[in-house]
């Protein structure tokens, strides 16, 4: 079963709120994602807990 989970993490760019869509099943997982504000290429990395929320960090793609 996939679990989609709605998080929030704030761009590095611009501060903007963005919503993210984050997929429960993959433990670890790391993507780029464009801020829908400002553009700019977001490193995402997820970091699942099973039974408890998801630990995400958004940084500079170039960081
Ligand atoms: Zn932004």
């Amino acid at each position: 079963m996939t679990l989609l989970e709605g998080s929030n993490i704030q761009c590095p760019y611009c501060g903007e709120q963005i919503e993210l869509s984050i997929e429960n099943s993959i433990e670890e997982q790391q993507y780029t994602e464009d801020c829908q504000v400002c553009c700019n290429p977001i490193s995402i990395t997820v970091n699942a807990v099973p039974g408890s929320s998801a630990h995400i960090e958004a940084r500079q793609e170039n960081d």
